[in-house]
């Protein structure tokens, strides 16, 4: 009975990254007259290295050696039995978690980082500049500049700034610096100030801020760094996935359905792309990334042609899209407040290979205190939006006396979240839905760009 957590040894440790472009289409990026992003148009904000593996069609990409040793140091990460949930819920379900909380920041964001930190140092660059939502992502650079001596400075969201005093701490114990966005240091900034000085902030204005901050720095030695969205960070979160299949295959089991909270799609993706490859070929499997109500990217925004920041330095990305300039509430306590979503995770919905689900914020909370009381661990507000939608699946199996197995990605320990939960547990937490005007008022920005093709990936 001691199979409750599944560990692969380090020797069996993915070597490669899988790249879901070798097997699905996707719309160019494109400049806001049309015509399409060059390499050299992005060598300003990212390392060549970094550049050709966004656009790489190779469909395997070998994990560079200084990176595996440093992912080493948690990974691979166990794959888990939720014994506790199911006795819980009386499900006939198996649900199994990928825990990724056990990385030196606390989530799956390092898996990224590390490369980026590498590709970045091996191409002589000194200094990396990113923005943080709620923090994780900020801490994450910050490991991973420290691992390879790089300089990193985080442009944190005004209300997380204000609300999360610890991770900022965390950020400086690693050696990163970390001002709260918009700040008064860039154009970006002072625009969105001047429009409203009380501003919450947000991921678009932060965005703005790290790519202005790194393209203005004459020395040559900065360049920026994005912690989801873009085609190479889905290709280093796949080693969460390619684990995760060969930890399935060490017990003689296959997922039916795969589960992950999506705000810019890359701990869904790492678990979920090496399972959508194989449905590609032919496997019946269900794929679900799970969204907050609040900011409903995938479940109600349309796949268009939209900047990825606030103030459009970013090329045109085909996604799912809010519109650029979405401020989301303040009192949004769940993270995933991004108005994009990555391309790569747009195409599939677009294809229907994946199907996107919304949970309410309270929902996403009571499966989080649920999972914590049956499960132990406490998981990051993100995490508890994919919570609830296992907790949803695992009901109706029960309902339907069906034995489905379950995998949801487990991307983060809630640990530097405890005052989201206070808030939960005062009862001060409310579902916030967006209203139809706010959705119709937001998208107005992308109304005069180019449209993405509908494209179609080869069985
Ligand atoms: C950042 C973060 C997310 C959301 O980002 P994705 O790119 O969608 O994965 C989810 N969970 C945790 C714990 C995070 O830190």
């Amino acid at each position: 009975m001691h199979d409750r957590k599944i560990d692969l040894p380090t020797r069996e440790m993915p070597r490669q990254w899988y790249n879901i472009l070798a097997d699905i289409p996707l719309n160019p990026p494109l400049k806001p007259d049309g015509s399409p992003v060059g390499p050299e148009d992005l060598a300003p904000v990212f390392p060549m290295n970094l550049i050709e593996q966004e656009m790489s069609p190779e469909r395997w990409i070998d994990i560079p050696e200084p990176v595996m040793d440093v992912l080493s140091l948690w990974r691979p990460a166990p794959l888990l039995r939720a014994r506790g949930l199911e006795k819980a819920l009386g499900t006939p379900a198996k649900i199994y978690y990928k825990y990724e909380g056990g990385s030196p920041p606390g989530s799956h964001k390092p898996n990224t980082a590390v490369p980026q930190a590498y590709y970045n140092k091996v191409f002589g660059i000194e200094r990396m500049t990113t923005e943080t939502g709620a923090g994780q992502w900020g801490s994450a650079l910050s490991f991973a500049c420290s691992q390879f001596g790089l300089e990193c400075k985080v442009y944190m969201v005004r209300i997380s700034f204000d609300q999360k005093p610890y991770r900022k701490a965390m950020m400086q114990a690693w050696g990163g610096q970390c001002v709260p966005s918009p700040s008064e240091e860039t154009q970006a900034g002072r625009n969105a100030l001047e429009k409203d000085p009380q501003t919450p902030g947000s991921l678009g204005i932060a965005i703005s801020e790290a790519i202005e901050a790194a393209v203005s720095d004459t020395s040559g030695k900065t360049r920026y760094s994005l912690g989801s969205v873009l085609n190479h960070v889905m290709l280093h979160q796949t080693i969460i996935g390619l684990e995760a299949q060969k930890q399935f295959a060490m017990i003689g089991e296959t997922p039916d359905v795969i589960i992950g909270c999506a705000g810019g799609g890359s701990n869904f993706a790492g678990l979920a792309f090496p399972y959508v490859r194989d449905k590609i070929n032919g496997q019946d499997i269900a794929i679900y990334p799970v969204e907050p109500a609040a900011c409903p990217t995938l479940t109600q925004a349309p796949f268009v042609y939209d900047h990825g920041d606030t103030a459009g330095y970013t090329p045109l990305l085909p996604m799912h899209s809010l519109g650029h300039a979405f401020v989301p509430p303040p009192i949004h306590a769940g993270g995933l407040r991004y108005h994009g979503m990555a391309p790569t995770v747009s195409q599939l919905v677009h294809e229907g290979l994946i199907e996107p689900r919304s949970v309410r914020q309270t929902e996403a909370y009571e499966a989080g205190v649920l999972w914590a009381r049956s499960e132990g661990f406490i998981p990051a507000p993100e995490t508890t939006n994919a919570l609830a939608q296992v907790v949803k699946e695992a009901r109706q199996a029960k309902e339907e006396g069906q034995e489905k197995t379950i995998a949801v990605s487990f991307s983060g320990h809630g640990l530097l979240d405890l005052a989201a939960y206070d808030k939960y547990f005062e009862g001060e937490l409310t579902d916030v839905c967006m209203l139809d005007e706010e959705m119709q008022a937001s998208q107005e920005v992308f109304s005069e760009f180019p449209k993405p093709e509908s494209l179609k990936s080869g069985k």
